[in-house]
């Protein structure tokens, strides 16, 4: 298997894969998805009754417009940074799971309102790198007298357990696409720059001489352009070796260290298969 970096950004990667299949690249989407480990907010504690504001003099009622289980819900699919060699899964820490610095994080958040709570509202006890990776995320609007006072904590999981300990999102392949144009008998300029035309992610480009094929690796095999011109000129077809594979990552790490843990993860299970054979003798 061959791999090329095609594009490759903080947050996604477009790759090629070939002389490989389609069995080999499933694998390692696979084990983007479900096996990576990642920290997310777990468990959320809310204040409640009333709180007393000493600069304004007035007392917030800690209760918003939506239901707490809903903002715990928000809170966990947040993307907490994660440096999986700085962090341990809960149960096997050294803490022996009653939490630490190396597998949980605890954020603060005590906002009142009238006011949108945003990501950048949780506050990280201890490191500020650990404040959430995008700031922007709206969580809750509080009303006029309303507030917020809770504590969360994230812990270290993986997508195999909840989405929400989820690093990758759309993430997908197809076959690397060939696409031939073969001017065939009866068929002329018009009618396949009129074929050409019709191509969703513009493939092909018409300008004042014939029609070329200029972005071969954005056809996404829709053959629209194929059935447009009846006289068989353009052939859609794709390499079954040769793959387009794209993924992107919800800010908790980068592209390129979720591409790495997934292989690390996908060569640690094809080694415990590998033994758990060896062992049946
Ligand atoms: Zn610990």
């Amino acid at each position: 298997m061959e791999i090329q970096i095609q594009e490759l950004s903080p947050k996604k990667a477009l790759l090629k894969f070939s002389d490989t299949t389609a069995t080999e690249v499933n694998a390692i989407r696979r084990s983007l998805v479900s096996n990576i480990p990642k920290m997310a907010i777990d468990d959320v504690e809310f204040h409640l009754g009333t709180v007393h504001d000493d600069e304004s003099g007035r007392d917030y009622d800690l209760s918003t417009s939506i239901f707490d289980e809903a903002i715990a819900l928000r809170m966990g699919l947040l993307p907490v940074p994660t440096k999986p060699k700085s962090f341990r899964f809960k149960d096997k820490c050294t803490c022996k799971g009653e939490g630490c610095e190396h597998c949980q994080v605890i954020y603060t958040l005590d906002k009142k309102g009238p006011c949108t709570v945003y990501s950048r509202d949780l506050v990280p006890l201890g490191d500020p790198e650990l404040a959430i990776a995008d700031p922007d995320v709206p969580i809750v609007t509080l009303g006029a007298r309303q507030a917020i006072l809770t504590y969360a904590t994230a812990v270290m999981g993986t997508g195999r357990q909840h989405a929400k300990w989820q690093v990758v999102h759309a993430v997908g392949f197809t076959a690397q696409p060939k696409v031939t144009i073969n001017k065939a008998a009866g068929c002329s300029d018009a009618c396949l720059k009129k074929a050409g035309s019709i191509c969703p992610t513009k493939v092909f480009k018409a300008g004042d001489g014939p029609l070329e094929v200029v972005k071969e690796d954005a056809c996404i095999l829709c053959k629209d352009c194929e059935k447009a011109c009846s006289h068989g000129s353009i052939k859609i077809d794709s390499d079954p070796t040769t793959y387009l594979f794209t993924f992107e990552t919800d800010g908790s790490m980068t592209a390129r260290e979720a591409l790495r843990l997934a292989f690390e993860n996908l060569v640690a299970e094809i080694d415990d298969l590998r033994d758990a054979v060896v062992s049946l003798g």
